[in-house]
């Protein structure tokens, strides 16, 4: 008996990095998994059937986060195609970072739609199909706690907005047994982040490990969170980020 067996869970954005490792780490404990994905088709129908090959069911369902009527829509799916939903984990992220100047309007419309309303409404919808135990788990960032480098206002901001969302509906579904939890990654080699990239030695030098993450130890305490041993860690806000913050 895995430690997940019989839970359906939702990765949003979970064609690549982070959100690909979650799913097929979910997958490895027991879930059957829908992700959800931008444009990456092909990517995508790769981790479901890395899935597949560990056992479980997955679907894969093109969804824009900023797109509240697909993000709810997914969320439904989920739940009607493997008859539940225990797990959401709120991963997809708009990373867009530049000067002041250049960030604007669009550019904060953006942000704020995938990154803060896409996670408040996913969690809306998933809880109407939880049941008592469910978790929601979001993808925060290390920027949150730190914000070392110019340029990352808008995303910082983003990623902290989550902190009072974690707390705020951790106090509402705590009656239910439904747990809310923050994970914040440091420097993960992922293609929005690649641990050969120009900047890598700059961001490496933050962390007190002296190197980046892999998604799976990311995926590791979503992992955690999402099981049996997670279950009286609520409102939290955790750094998986190799000392970054410290
Ligand atoms: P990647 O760029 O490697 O992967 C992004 C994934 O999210 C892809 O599956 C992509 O789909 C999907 N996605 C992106 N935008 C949307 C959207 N609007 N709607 C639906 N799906 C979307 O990113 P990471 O794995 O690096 O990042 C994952 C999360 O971790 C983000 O929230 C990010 O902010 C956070 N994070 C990452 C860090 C890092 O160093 N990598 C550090 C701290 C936080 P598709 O394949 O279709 O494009």
């Amino acid at each position: 008996m895995k430690r997940l067996d019989g839970n359906v869970a939702l990765v949003t954005g979970g064609s690549r990095g982070i959100g690909a490792a979650v799913a097929l780490r979910l997958a490895e404990d027991g879930a059957d998994v829908v992700l959800t994905y931008e444009s990456n088709a092909e990517r995508a129908a790769e981790v479901v059937e890395r899935i597949k090959a560990t056992g479980r069911r997955a679907l894969a369902v093109q969804a824009d986060s900023a797109d509240a009527e697909a993000l709810t829509a997914s969320v439904d799916r989920a739940a009607g195609t493997f008859g539940r939903l225990d797990i959401l984990v709120n991963n997809a992220g708009a990373f867009l970072v530049g000067p002041l100047e250049d960030m604007g309007p669009a550019e904060a419309d953006r942000t704020l739609a995938v990154n803060v309303r896409a996670p408040y409404l996913a969690s809306r919808a998933a809880v109407r199909h939880m049941t008592d135990g469910g978790r929601i788990i979001s993808i925060g960032s290390n920027m949150a706690g730190r914000t070392p480098f110019p340029g990352f206002a808008l995303y910082a901001m983003s990623k902290t907005a989550l902190i009072g969302m974690t707390k705020g509906l951790a106090r509402e579904l705590g009656p239910r047994g439904i747990t809310v939890n923050l994970v914040h990654p440091g420097p993960t080699d992922t293609d929005a982040n690649p641990a050969d990239g120009p900047n890598a030695a700059t961001i490496t030098a933050f962390t007190a490990l002296g190197r980046y993450a892999s998604p799976p130890e990311v995926a590791a305490t979503v992992a955690h969170l999402a099981g049996p041993d997670g279950q009286y860690i609520t409102g939290a806000s955790i750094a998986v980020d190799g000392g970054f913050t410290v």
